[in-house]
């Protein structure tokens, strides 16, 4: 299995007291080697603009790539563009590029992208929830214009909705995307009834709700509707905010709740694409949790 990240991802710098902060994806990328020391690292090239604007528009690019701040600067409340936050939101694109790459070429059925900042907020035209690039949706459009795929599915179990995602593929029926996430909460899209252009199916939860209920919501619900679906590439955004001590949401999840969903994810993509699975890193904001969670997620993607 390969995992794609770079040193540049770690130069993000989001300011004092930010959740979204270089020491995650320090405590991801430790707790990875320790626990999988065989891993085949690889570094992300950086996205190139043709594969953003696949996605994004032009004034979004331009915002993120080519006003060169000297200090951070706020681009909403929560989302922060800093010196370096250019080329690493080019990386964590890339990385989802490239893990295309590698598994549609068959080099590795699955891959890992150990990546900041996130993506899954991110619209076609606005950078927000901490995410400048939609990282899921670049590697989703790649996936479908440049190898010519026909069907990607997306599946979203980071605690907070995917709001970029679904958006972005709201009218794309090539895409399918499935997400569960805590609801009422931010960014207080993905109730039950947007569907897209029925393409989309969201299971929001209550504060409080437990592993069972959540395997529940994918086994019952978002899993057979990926089925019907037969995709040919699965991504995943895979955040790890739902888990119980999580300080930015109230799911009660357990580093083997994502084992377990995990596993039924690539039994899916074994039953449709050849197991081929593409992972990007979205939330978590314990460093532990979000450790031990990335650890327990990798393990099933190798089994
Ligand atoms: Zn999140």
């Amino acid at each position: 299995m390969q995992a794609f990240t770079h040193a540049a991802c770690l130069a993000h710098d989001t300011g004092p007291g930010h959740a979204e902060r270089p020491e995650r994806l320090r405590a991801v990328l430790e707790a990875l080697e320790r626990a999988h020391p065989d891993l085949d690292w690889q570094q992300a090239p950086r996205a190139s603009r043709g594969q953003l604007l696949r996605v994004h528009e032009e004034p979004l690019l331009h915002a993120v790539l080519d006003s060169h701040p000297h200090e951070r600067v706020m681009l909403d409340p929560d989302t922060v563009l800093s010196p370096a936050s250019a080329e690493a939101a080019l990386r964590a694109a890339g990385a989802g590029v490239a893990a295309v790459d590698a598994v549609l070429s068959g080099r590795t059925r699955r891959a890992f992208c150990a990546v900041r900042p996130p993506g899954h907020h991110a619209t076609a035209s606005t950078a927000m929830g901490f995410c400048l690039f939609n990282n899921v949706a670049v590697a989703a459009r790649h996936a479908l214009d440049a190898h010519g795929l026909e069907r990607v599915a997306i599946a979203d179990f980071d605690v907070h909705h995917g709001n970029g995602t679904q958006a972005i593929f709201a009218n794309d029926a090539r895409v399918r995307f499935v997400s569960s996430h805590q609801w009422p909460l931010y960014p207080d899209t993905g109730a039950h009834n947007e569907t897209g252009c029925g393409n989309i199916f969201n299971v929001p939860l209550p504060p409080g709700t437990g592993g069972a209920a959540f395997l529940a919501a994918w086994e019952d619900e978002l899993l057979p509707f990926l089925d019907a679906f037969r995709p040919q590439l699965l991504l995943i955004s895979a955040g790890f905010d739902g888990h119980r001590r999580d300080p930015l949401a109230g799911l009660q999840l357990d580093a083997e709740d994502y084992a377990r969903l995990t596993a039924h994810l690539v039994a899916l993509a074994d039953r449709h694409c050849g197991g081929r699975v593409v992972s990007l890193l979205e939330g978590g904001y314990d460093l532990q949790a979000l450790a031990e969670s990335c650890v327990a997620h990798v393990d099933a993607l190798r089994s």
